[in-house]
């Protein structure tokens, strides 16, 4: 082993690996992180980040294209697509200097190069300049994050094109398709279809956002429709080839040519080059790193968080598992994570935010369920902001009101969602949600009516 520079190494700066570093000099561990990319991770750089700026340009569009039922007339709107894009990397930069800045308060050493582990637990380091470090830690952090997969019989390249690449798109394609209909790909779509072009989205399994409660997979569903996307179901995409002009794919019986095709249709964890059978840390069937509750891999002092292990590939679930781990190497008292209470947002047009089981998933695991369904309409907020048709739906145990589940599709969702998290966090039923006072007229009203409605007895119902 190389002489122990460092208390802690992390690999990788995502939101799992800055978090992670920064919780771990809190705690007094000299700390390193090492990054052949750019601070920030993937999150920061192409993905959570830039989707939520390109799309809060679209939501705005749309306001301001609806504009007139709230009495104002706006005209000669026009879509600066080099303005958007320009907006999306000064977020982004801001953001990434952030965290620039709060590694430099923490003392926090930066190594810009590849990281791998040796036999023998270092960190080697392939820097950008040729130069090869051995870096000796007590413990490492992994959290190289993940890489978009293709479909089978495709593969990435020119105009067949992944969700980072969807974001920085050099113009706004006039047909754009979209294989796979969860989170990334229905951001995609609705974000596109908003700012112009013409939308194919195609899913294979039964429904958009296939992963959530069928109401809400209905609702989003209806509401894509809604903005002009091509809805396609149960349909895979086949036979796709590519040129400079175009890509040409079947789906289903029908055939296509469009300007991009975005596959969105899942990621795998970026272990490439880290040297994980050298150092004994074990992999799982689907390729995910194996840990413990507290993050701690096959191989002693060796950690891995993150898109990296299994669970919810989401930058809070990461950016949780970073601290964890910290703590663990500190040596304090650990909380395992619990994998079926983090919050999931989807910041398409309808926003979708949850938590929890689905309703199917309840019932199929043997709950007595009961179930609280309410429409934005049936609260003031609901009316005066103009969104009627979102919803809230609780699901819940009946014999003691727990909250089993949380869905909300609609106007700030993914704000919403929150909220039920922290009362079943705190231990909080629906029967309590029903009960504690709520700001009026908000949208948050609707998720008091919603515990309301499971406990029997919806005011505005
Ligand atoms: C288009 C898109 C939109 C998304 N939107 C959201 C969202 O809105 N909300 C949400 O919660 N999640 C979202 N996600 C998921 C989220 O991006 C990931 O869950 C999150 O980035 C995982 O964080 P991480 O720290 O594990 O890894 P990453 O963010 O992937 O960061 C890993 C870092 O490790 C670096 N690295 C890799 N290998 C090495 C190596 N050998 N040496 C040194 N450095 C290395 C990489 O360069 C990268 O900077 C989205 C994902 C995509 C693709």
């Amino acid at each position: 082993m190389a002489a122990s520079s460092y208390d802690t190494i992390v690999v990788g700066s995502g939101p799992g690996g800055y978090v992670a570093a920064i919780r771990a000099t809190q705690l007094g561990q000299k700390t390193a992180v090492v990054e052949y990319d750019k601070l920030g991770g993937r999150c920061l750089n192409y993905a959570c980040i830039p989707a939520k700026a390109v799309l809060r340009s679209a939501d705005l569009l749309s306001e301001i294209r609806e504009s007139e039922e709230f009495g104002l007339k706006v005209s000669g709107v026009e879509v600066d697509y080099a303005a958007i894009q320009a907006r999306r990397e000064k977020v982004v930069s801001t953001l990434t200097s952030g965290v620039g800045g709060l590694f430099k308060k923490g003392g926090i050493d930066v190594i810009e190069g590849r990281g791998s582990l040796s036999a023998d637990g270092d960190v080697l380091v392939q820097t950008a300049g040729g130069e090869r470090l051995q870096l000796g830690a007590r413990n490492v952090i992994l959290a190289t994050g993940s890489v978009g997969r293709p479909i089978p019989g495709v593969e990435f390249g020119g105009r067949v094109i992944g969700t980072e690449e969807a974001w920085a798109l050099p113009e706004v394609p006039a047909r754009l398709a979209v294989a796979g209909a969860g989170a990334s790909g229905a951001e995609i779509a609705s974000a596109f279809a908003r700012l112009g072009s013409e939308v194919l989205l195609i899913e294979m399994l039964e429904g958009v956002l296939p992963s959530e409660d069928a109401d809400i997979s209905r609702i989003v569903e209806r509401g894509l429709k809604r903005q002009g996307i091509a809805v396609h179901t149960s349909t895979p995409v086949t036979d796709v080839t590519a040129d400079e002009s175009g890509v040409t794919f079947s789906y289903g019986s029908d055939s296509t040519q469009v300007d991009y095709l975005v596959i969105a249709a899942g990621r795998g964890a970026d272990v490439e080059g880290l040297g994980l059978a050298e150092a004994g840390v074990t992999l799982d069937e689907r390729g995910l790193v194996q840990v413990d509750g507290a993050l701690r891999t096959s191989r002693a002092g060796v950690y891995a968080i993150g898109d990296l292990v299994p669970g919810p590939a989401l930058a809070h679930k990461a950016s949780d598992e970073g601290i964890i781990a910290a703590e663990d190497i500190a040596g304090r008292p650990t909380h395992p994570l619990a994998y079926v209470d983090i919050p999931r947002a989807t910041f398409c047009t309808p926003n979708v935010g949850s938590f929890g089981l689905t309703e199917a998933q309840a019932r199929e695991q043997g709950h007595d369920v009961v179930v609280g369904k309410v429409p934005y309409g049936a609260v003031g907020g609901g009316t005066v902001y103009g969104d009627r048709t979102g919803m809230v739906k609780v699901v819940g145990e009946s014999k003691y009101g727990e909250l089993l589940g949380g869905h909300i599709v609609g106007a700030r969702a993914t704000e919403l969602i929150q909220e039920l998290v922290n009362v079943r966090a705190l231990e909080g039923g629906f029967p309590e949600l029903a009960r504690i006072i709520h700001g009026h007229p908000t949208l948050s009203e609707a998720v008091m009516e919603a515990g309301r409605a499971a406990d029997g007895w919806l005011i505005h119902g």
